[in-house]
């Protein structure tokens, strides 16, 4: 019976009474694309380019063969988005000619766009490989930074996209409290926000994601976690724009509607987990997961909102 149901789930993402939620594949380069064609996934919702700098230990791939990588991904999904993440170096992917090797805490040191900003020949190569992948093409390029901290971060971004003549939405992940803290600040200078739960977990907790003894407070049900994509999906409504979710939590399907009901605009995740979303998403109506999202809110841990959700949507 599981099985049809899947099979029965196919076409867009959307709540039983039609509010739609784009289903996007994570991927991590052009070989992870026939599996996010073959779950239906919209377009991509991250593309972890990272993994296209791992070849070589002391140089950036060449223009060229990142334009090669990206035009792959982008010609998959004709009609559809894709959200590219500029290099996420550092901490738990660290890149030894990038990565500073001397730092006592590197999930708190220079990464992500920091590492970029201390990088600009780096970060313009990637960039104007971008701009090259996608001319002529009719595909929805979205750019994003990781670890976007403030509004001088997002506005640093988004001079270097102008400034390498992309034309294309440009965009911040929260993955840091203050992100969110300051979301309306920083949609000020991009045009959309993806919350990367997986950092916001680490940051919020002060829980590294890489120690399993400190998993409990990794978890993505956590109230904390809840309240701060609200605030996000809050500020990104009152601006006009989009706020989408690309971390782990997306791929459960129960937290998905939740993530829904807080106002998340779209869901990217692990192209497996995308039949069980769309089929549990279509199940229930947007005012049920709205229902579902603030009883979670109101828990005092990730257990008790888990399973205020649960009776939520079951109907108890
Ligand atoms: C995240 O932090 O949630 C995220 C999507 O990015 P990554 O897991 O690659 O750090
Ligand atoms: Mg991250």
């Amino acid at each position: 019976a599981r099985k049809a149901a899947l099979a029965a789930s196919t076409g867009p993402g959307a709540t039983a009474d039609g509010h739609k939620v784009p289903l996007l594949a994570n991927v991590g380069g052009p070989a992870d694309v026939p599996a996010a064609v073959e779950a239906g996934a919209e377009g991509v919702g991250l593309f972890r380019t990272e993994f296209l700098f791992l070849d070589d230990s002391k140089n950036a791939p060449s223009e060229q063969k990142q334009l090669e990588a990206y035009r792959q991904v982008l010609e998959a999904f004709p009609e559809g988005r894709v959200v590219v993440r500029v290099l996420d170096a550092g901490a738990d992917k660290p890149l030894d000619f990038l990565t500073p090797s001397d730092e006592p805490n590197p999930a708190l040191g220079v990464r992500g766009l920091r590492t970029l900003l201390d990088h600009p020949d780096v970060l313009r190569t990637q960039l104007t490989a971008l701009a090259k992948a996608a001319e002529g093409l009719p595909v929805y390029l979205e750019v994003m930074a990781p670890m976007v901290a403030d509004r001088t971060d997002a506005k640093a971004f988004a001079d270097a996209c102008r400034e390498a003549g992309l034309r294309a939405k440009f965009g911040a992940m929260v993955e840091i409290p203050s992100a969110a803290l300051r979301a309306r600040s920083i949609l000020q200078e991009v045009e959309f926000l993806s919350l990367g739960t997986n950092d916001l977990a680490q940051y919020t907790f002060a829980a590294d994601r890489q120690v399993g003894a400190v998993s409990r407070l990794q978890d993505p049900w956590q109230p904390a976690l809840l309240d701060l994509v609200a605030l996000s999906a809050d500020a990104a409504k009152a601006e006009g724009k989009s706020c989408g979710v690309c971390g782990e939590a997306a791929s459960d399907p129960l937290l998905a509607c939740v993530l829904t009901g807080l106002g998340v605009t779209s869901l990217s995740m692990g192209a497996a987990s995308i039949p069980y979303v769309r089929a549990t998403l279509a199940k229930y109506t947007l005012a049920q997961c709205e229902r579902a999202a603030a009883a979670a809110r109101a828990a005092d841990s990730a257990e008790e909102a888990r399973s205020a959700a649960q009776a939520v949507l079951s109907g108890e």
